[in-house]
């Protein structure tokens, strides 16, 4: 996707970070308010991200920012639900197409992730790739704009923005450089690897249309069909437990695969297109989450395990929320950056207990470290 033509230094708004976050804050500035937006992301292509499972909640929020055909137009695989081998070896199905909302979505992330960045582009943001923010100062204007020297393929420029989202994802590198702190609630991250297969192997596959999450031993795994016959395998688990067993190398990660039985028979036909990729996966709250002038959202504001089924739909949502606190922040009502605060710290107590409950519902493994520390407890510290 090519890159917008200059934005000027005075504009209001700067996003860290294209992802599903920070473009929906960038769709939402630009369909509801009159606010000139820059869109930044380090990357030369928005998106080359893992996480593909969205549910049929996600429709509305994308309808909101003007983009329902982000999904439904666009090449992704319709996702008829969830089955769960959990808390027996025997998987359950949880079926979307009985809810009141439809059918999820398998995504193309990239193709995502590029379209919802394109979107914005197209309704006046200004997007710029290759590039990071190099340095943050207050202005010297009474405070009323920040001083932001943002790094990239045409070289370093100075930008003045009257607010600054932080959409970059767990690392919430500019939250942080502006005295934020991220609490770390496990040590949990993804191994993931795709693979392709043939139309017959995508035929005969038990759990067709459908994310497979099974627990095994060493953590849990997820599989999920992607467009263009790929199948997306990932073995969650502790980083510490990750290092000890050499999961990244894909010897041990494919041997550690045998003690997923049902994934394994999915991906047994795969012919591999990846090497086993790591991702941090952990729970993650971030203090605090706004200031004056600036504010987090998606990952960066507050992220989730992956069997939470939150992720792009949070991220979304949180990009929207943000934008409207941002908004009324810049009009000089500072009520709703509390509320924004209040909603991230609610919903993080709620997650946290649900998500304990989620993992006490698997007992058969109680020998292995990764359940043994999510027995009964909550969610352990990070693993050192
Ligand atoms: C293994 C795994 C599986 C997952 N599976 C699912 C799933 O099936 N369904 C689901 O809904 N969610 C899933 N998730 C979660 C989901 O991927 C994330 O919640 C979602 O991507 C968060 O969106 P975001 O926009 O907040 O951040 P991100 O998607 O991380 O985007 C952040 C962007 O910011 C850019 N960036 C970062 N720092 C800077 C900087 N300093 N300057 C400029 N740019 C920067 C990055 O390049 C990136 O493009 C999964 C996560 C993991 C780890």
């Amino acid at each position: 996707m090519p890159d917008s033509e200059g934005a000027g230094p005075d504009v209001d708004v700067l996003i860290v970070g294209a992802g599903p976050a920070g473009a929906a804050a960038a769709l939402a500035f630009t369909r509801y308010t009159g606010l000139s937006v820059l869109l930044v992301d380090r990357s030369g292509e928005p998106g080359l991200a893992l996480g593909e499972l969205v549910t049929p909640g996600v429709l509305p929020l994308l309808d909101f920012i003007g983009v329902a055909e982000a999904l439904t137009g666009d090449g992704h695989d319709p996702a008829q639900g969830v089955a769960a081998a959990w808390g027996t070896a025997d998987p359950m199905p949880r079926d979307f197409l009985f809810g009141a909302r439809g059918m999820g979505w398998h995504l193309d992330r990239t193709r995502f992730n590029r379209r919802l960045a394109l979107d914005a582009q197209r309704r006046g943001a200004t997007v710029a790739l290759r590039t990071r923010v190099a340095a943050i100062d207050p202005g010297d204007d009474g405070g009323r704009r920040w001083r932001v020297r943002l790094s990239g393929a045409g070289g370093a420029r100075m930008v003045c923005p009257r607010l600054i989202v932080d959409a970059g994802g767990r690392a919430a590198t500019v939250a942080r450089r502006l005295g934020a702190r991220r609490m770390a609630g496990d040590g949990l991250i993804g191994i993931a690897a795709i693979g392709r297969r043939t139309d017959a192997a995508a035929a005969a596959d038990g759990f067709p249309a459908t994310t497979l999450i099974e627990a095994s031993p060493e953590g849990w795994w997820y599989s999920a069909p992607l467009p263009g016959r790929r199948l997306v395998v990932t073995l969650l688990t502790d980083a510490d437990l990750a290092r000890a067993g050499g999961l990244h190398h894909a010897d041990a990660w494919h041997r550690a695969l045998l003690s997923a039985p049902l994934t394994a028979a999915r991906a047994g036909p795969c012919d591999p297109l990846t090497r086993p990729m790591l991702r941090a996966a952990h729970s993650q709250e971030l203090a605090p989450v706004g200031g004056p002038g600036w504010l987090a959202a998606g990952d960066a504001a507050a992220a989730f395990d992956p069997i939470s089924g939150l992720g792009i739909g949070h991220a979304i949502a949180s990009g929207l929320h943000a934008a409207r606190a941002g908004e009324a922040s810049l009009r000089g009502d500072g009520s709703p950056m509390r509320q924004y605060a209040r909603g991230v710290a609610d919903n993080a107590a709620q997650y946290r207990t649900s998500l304990a409950a989620t993992y006490a519902g698997v007992t058969r493994f109680p020998d292995a470290p990764f359940w043994r520390r999510r027995a009964g407890h909550g969610i352990p510290d990070a693993a050192a």
